[in-house]
């Protein structure tokens, strides 16, 4: 059977950035940068005033001289006039620093009289000048390929005038939810069935990768069925079906896929929740058949779908940080498969403290609305101590930066 790791890094291996596009800079909040972006010029582009206050040359300067108030600058003007000895420009926070001038003295540490200034404090060379280039000189690696753009970085961008920028494009991702049983979302299910909540499911997931869902809806426990709608999740940048991929006799989506030339790469990965988990590609398009219970599902895209899905999308960074968590309490597992077992991580002194988050059976929803971190229990393992630390793969973005 596939090993957790490399079921990962068949994946990884597997699927290739989709392309790029050219988007209006505000389009680009989210995307993932396609091209390295170097500075164009020097940010500040100008020596200017850090406060507002006088431009002086600091030769001339000590406590209790008074200088010749000669020259006006608001923010937005360049004077171009010279600061001549014994001389001081009224200067605005941005404004440009006029020639001859080389410190900026603040308005709070000087006494205005009608045309003179008095300094009251020692002023170097310097002081209050927010010099070209100190944030970012002319040439700079501003940003690298694969970086996600948030504020920081749209205002980098925005302050180099990009009003276009290269991005990856976005992926449109195909949903396809499997199984007679299922009636869709609105409806009124009669005994025996259930709504289509998978779907719902992973369209949210995809959605918060920042990818495209389209759901196309349920195949019936039928080859026709199957093969009209998987054709069609076919022409998506990725499918992902959900259920019908265990060894049931109504099981159709492994041979409907190997039937519409699908190259398998795995079925059945070693681990829990999830071991029903098949992955394959068709050209560039890959295809990840997922287990059915809701639990299962949202595991399984989470470990394997989610940094297939940021790879595509050009992300330098598509797994979330592991951390070591000490876990509360004793726990037991079946040696053979690595279990992911839904937990509650809490942070103290001495770091993350994992307690389960209830009943760890598949069918229990409610463990995982509880959980905010899964921990990892290696295959080969059985019995572990409380205390004992453990990998943990946060969910809760909160968390992660509270470490
Ligand atoms: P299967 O893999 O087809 O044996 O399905 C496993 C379990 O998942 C069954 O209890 C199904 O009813 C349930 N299930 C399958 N598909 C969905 C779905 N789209 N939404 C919610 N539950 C589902
Ligand atoms: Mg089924």
């Amino acid at each position: 059977m596939t090993s957790f790791e490399e079921a990962r890094r068949t994946i990884l291996e597997k699927v290739a950035p989709a392309g790029v596009e050219r988007v209006l800079l505000l389009e680009a909040a989210g995307r993932v940068i396609a091209a390295d972006f170097a500075a164009p010029w020097d940010m500040p582009r100008w020596d200017n005033s850090a406060m507002d206050g006088f431009a002086v040359r600091s030769a001339d300067c000590a406590p209790s001289v008074f200088l010749k108030v000669t020259d006006y600058i608001p923010a937005g003007v360049s004077s171009e006039d010279a600061v001549a000895p014994g001389c001081a420009a009224r200067i605005m926070t941005g404004a440009p620093i006029p020639a001859g001038a080389d410190a900026v003295v603040p308005l709070e540490e000087t006494e205005q009289q009608e045309a003179t200034v008095t300094l009251l404090q020692q002023v170097r060379k310097g002081d209050h000048i927010r010099f070209a280039g100190e944030d970012v000189a002319d040439g700079e690696p501003a940003l690298a390929k694969g970086t996600l753009l948030g504020p920081p970085q749209i205002s980098l961008l925005a302050t180099f005038n990009a009003a276009m920028v290269p991005v990856y494009r976005k992926l449109r991702v195909a949903i396809l939810s499997t199984g007679d049983e299922l009636v869709e979302l609105g409806t009124e299910p009669k005994q025996s069935e259930i709504i289509n909540s998978n779907a719902l499911a992973l369209a949210a997931a995809v959605k918060l990768c920042g990818a495209e869902p389209t759901i196309l809806g349920i195949a019936r426990d039928n080859r026709e069925s199957h093969l009209s709608l998987m054709s069609e999740g076919l022409k998506a940048d990725v499918l992902i079906t959900s259920a019908g991929v265990s060894a049931g006799d109504r099981d159709l989506v492994r041979e409907t896929l190997a039937e519409l030339g699908v190259q398998e790469e795995f079925w059945k990965v070693g681990v829990k929740p999830g071991g029903p988990t098949a992955f394959g590609m068709k050209g560039s398009t890959p295809i990840f058949s997922l287990p059915g219970n809701p639990v299962s599902t949202m595991i399984t895209f989470e470990e394997f779908v989610r940094p297939a899905l940021l790879k595509m999308m050009g992300h330098a960074k598509m797994l979330r940080r592991t951390v070591r968590g000490r876990l509360a309490e004793a726990v037991r597992k079946k040696p053979g498969k690595l279990n992911f077992l839904r937990v509650r991580a809490t942070v103290d002194e001495r770091g993350y403290l994992v307690s389960t988050s209830g009943d760890q059976n598949t069918g229990i929803l409610k463990t995982m609305l509880a959980c905010n971190a899964l921990a990892l229990l290696p295959a080969d393992r059985t019995e572990f101590a409380a205390g004992e630390e453990v990998d943990l793969h946060l969910l809760d973005p909160t968390l992660e930066m509270e470490a």
